[in-house]
């Protein structure tokens, strides 16, 4: 494999990018971990090269330039990355564009820390992951537009384990149904919705989401890096005109770990948690995929019937809608393997329609054979 650069163009308003411009792909490198300085060192495998591009190396591999749309390093404050990934999308929201937020990335990676912070109710505003900033950002946006009083909003908090939806404020509610409305679109059929009221409210009312999320997890001895947490945020407009109300919907989900289970060493209920999360993974990726392939790709073409997830998510991904994918890694050069797995995850997931402009020497047979890497040869959405 040749140096590949994933050469993305994040386009908003130009011709060619006009579908390119609803999807912002970012990479972000956690700090080395303590455990990880013990055993490896403070060596690293990325160098920067500005704040979109760095060099990967890899020992097997070779180096690989990528490109993202911005690239979080390790001294990245979480205003950055809700400046750059998250603002734009919420106040699209409270203007009826549904937005998704994704984390995507091995256990340990930085997902969690990404979206919620060190905690939900984090009081250094430092530290403050995206969810509360989303919050802020919602209210703000709301009491900045014409017609602040007409707002609802609505907050709910589900997980997927094993292709099933559990209620994350009724853990009675384990079995949640996917239905599908003309009028509405995707309905999660008896889920609990909290009406919020302000950023308190919605703080307290995800901080007891999360708290049920440890608790169901305790009884079923799983842990959350196994399972997705998608946090729902329903904003409603009621209209003067007709007594008709608008509605949009921001999404963020913090994925389950992208780590590939050994196939040979996995077996029994492990082994269908990798198969499960690898399915919906690699729906994930070929829902992004088909669409921001752009031309010919059919509404009914997008294969949202996969899994759980991407049915969920299929309103907030797909037409009318904007979506953030932060991928997420650690610089250790023992995570190489599975941090250039996310990488290419999110370079695909960026790059078709973009045209990748293949710029290393070293790839010129790349370019002869017509790169960029097909997404149905994509190696970490491979079936288990
Ligand atoms: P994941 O959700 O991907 O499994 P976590 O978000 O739980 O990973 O992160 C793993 C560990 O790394 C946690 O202890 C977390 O506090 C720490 N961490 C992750 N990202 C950062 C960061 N940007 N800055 C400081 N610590 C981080
Ligand atoms: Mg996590």
């Amino acid at each position: 494999r040749g140096r590949l650069q994933y050469s993305l163009i994040h386009s908003a308003g130009s011709e060619s990018g006009k579908k390119m411009s609803n999807i912002a792909v970012c990479a972000r490198f956690r700090p080395l971990s303590t455990k990880e300085r013990r055993d490896d060192g403070d060596s690293i495998c990325i160098q920067c090269l500005d704040s979109d591009t760095f060099t990967f190396k890899d020992e097997k591999e070779g180096n690989s330039t990528f490109t993202f749309d911005r690239v979080f390093y390790e001294n990245s404050e979480q205003a950055q990355v809700y400046d750059f990934l998250a603002l734009p999308i919420v106040q699209d929201a409270v203007k009826y564009t549904n937005g998704t937020i994704i984390t995507y990335g091995q256990t340990g990676a930085g997902k969690t820390y990404s979206m919620e912070g060190p905690g939900i109710l984090e009081s250094d505003d430092q530290k403050k992951g995206l969810l509360p900033r989303v919050v802020d950002g919602i209210f703000e946006c709301i009491k900045s537009s014409k017609n602040a009083n007409k707002y609802s909003v609505k907050l709910s908090m589900v997980e997927i384990y094993m292709e099933r939806v559990r209620d994350l404020f009724d853990l009675a509610k384990d079995n949640i149904q996917i239905m599908e409305n003309k009028s509405q679109g995707i309905l999660l059929n008896g889920i609990t919705e909290v009406s919020i009221k302000d950023p308190g409210e919605a703080l307290q009312s995800l901080a007891s989401g999360v708290a049920n999320r440890a608790v169901g997890e305790t009884q079923m001895n799983i842990t959350s890096s196994r399972s997705h947490c998608v946090y729902i945020f329903t904003l409603q407009q009621e209209l003067k005109k007709d007594n008709r109300s608008r509605t949009s919907k921001l999404v963020l989900v913090d994925l389950a770990g992208s780590e590939k289970v050994e196939k040979s060493g996995a077996e029994g209920r492990v082994l269908e948690e990798a198969k499960s999360i690898n399915k919906s993974l690699s729906a994930l990726g070929n829902v992004i995929n088909a669409l921001t392939s752009g031309s010919s790709v059919k509404a009914n073409h997008i294969p949202y019937r996969d899994s759980k997830l991407t049915r969920i998510l299929q309103d907030a991904l797909g037409g009318n809608s904007r979506t953030a994918l932060l991928c997420c890694c650690s610089p250790c050069p023992s995570n190489a393997p599975e941090s250039l797995s996310t990488l290419r995850f999110g370079a695909r997931a960026s790059h078709i329609k973009a045209s990748p402009r293949v710029k290393c020497n070293e790839d010129k047979s790349a370019k002869k054979h017509g790169t960029p890497p097909s997404p149905d040869k994509d190696e970490s959405c491979e079936r288990i």
